[in-house]
């Protein structure tokens, strides 16, 4: 989607501090950390929502899972423990309509979220 942030990431077009690349996805650290580590990790291929996502490829999901997975290990948190978060649609606080799980670690996080 030529006016899709996140595609414009993908591409390369918007610049983003890129942690790990697979054939599907891109994970790139959050340029707002809400934590130690904050990556997100984003399909290459444009869905707004992971519930679109889990429709139309859930191997890609598993894939952006996996990826999620790789990164806490990269960083050291997943051990420790971390959170793989998708906001999903206005309400939950998704403000990129293009899928993204936020990875986040390296602290204690509380529960219930905000
Ligand atoms: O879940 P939500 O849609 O609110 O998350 C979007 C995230 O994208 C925010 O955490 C924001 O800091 C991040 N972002 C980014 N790089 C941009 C624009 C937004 O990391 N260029």
């Amino acid at each position: 989607m030529t006016d899709c942030l996140f595609c414009k990431i993908v591409s390369g077009d918007v610049p983003a501090k890129i942690v790990r690349e697979s054939a599907g996805t891109v994970a790139f650290r959050d340029i707002n950390p809400q934590a130690p580590t904050h990556v997100l990790v984003i399909p290459r291929a444009h869905h707004a929502t992971v519930a679109d996502l889990a429709d139309a490829d859930p191997g890609l999901l598993a894939e952006l899972l996996r990826e999620a997975r790789e990164v806490a290990v990269d960083d050291g948190v997943a051990e420790g423990g971390y959170r793989i978060v998708f906001n999903t649609g206005a309400q939950a606080g998704q403000t990129v309509f293009h899928v993204h799980a936020h990875v986040l670690g390296g602290r204690g996080l509380n529960w219930p979220p905000g």
